[in-house]
């Protein structure tokens, strides 16, 4: 079943590519792996997935050692400095850093290491107060922030759009946030680039690519209901 919902991912994938002019290499799928079961991730795995999406450091630290060396892990959920620790030598790509306090104890893990961490800013695109990531007015100058610590690099903006039916209500925040980031991208800040934009999830991610996302983040869609029993 991961199999065939994977093959319909990268159709939709193709054709909201095709819609908006898009060349589908330009979009990563990350397969939101969060509170499955190590069997399934080599089912996608085995179907061609390396970028797997965890929302929990516990999760990761528990898969990484039970699978191949040449995944990616994404850290998409929010995260507690005291946890950078454990996962900063695990995660290819950390989607959701939104504090300088955050960024500077990456920074640090990242030196001890001496390693260099890519990270995406999580900006709260709609404003909502159940969500994290650093308010939209704030962005530019918490990067600006950032920017001048070692070991870390700013490659690009992540949101979490609300829960909508209809994922063209959306629209709006997609777009938003990747004028966000072109406004940025002009402003050339030293050690900052904009190359990822990490927007879209099951309900919504072919309106995320047509509005210029480059990673969608899938979790349903590939793997099914996720049971929190
Ligand atoms: C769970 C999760 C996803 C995937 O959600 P689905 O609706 O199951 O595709 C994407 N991004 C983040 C940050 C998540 O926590």
């Amino acid at each position: 079943m991961v199999k065939e919902n994977l093959e319909k991912v990268h159709e939709n994938i193709k054709k909201a590519c095709e819609k908006a002019g898009r060349d589908p290499k330009e979009v990563t799928l990350i397969s939101v792996s969060k509170t499955k079961p190590v069997s399934m991730l080599e089912e996608a795995y085995a179907a061609g997935s390396r970028d797997f999406g965890e929302n929990k450091v516990q999760e990761i630290i528990d898969k990484y050692p039970q699978l191949a060396s040449d995944i990616r892990w994404h850290m998409i959920g929010h995260l507690q400095r005291n946890k950078v620790k454990y996962i900063i030598d695990k995660t290819a790509l950390i989607h959701s850093v939104d504090s300088l306090r955050l960024a500077q104890e990456i920074s640090n893990q990242a030196g001890k290491r001496q390693l260099e961490m890519d990270i995406l800013i999580e900006v709260n695109i709609a404003g909502e107060e159940s969500k994290f990531g650093i308010p939209y007015e704030e962005t530019v100058s918490l990067i600006e922030e950032i920017s001048v610590l070692p070991h870390i690099h700013i490659i690009g903006l992540m949101t979490i759009a609300p829960f909508v039916t209809n994922p063209e209500d959306n629209r709006k925040y997609f777009r938003k946030i990747r004028e966000l980031s072109v406004d940025i991208k002009q402003k050339n800040i030293d050690n900052v680039t904009m190359s990822v934009l990490s927007m879209g999830m099951t309900g919504d991610y072919m309106v995320a690519i047509e509005e210029g996302a480059t990673m969608v983040r899938v979790g349903t869609g590939i793997f099914g209901e996720r049971n929190y029993g």
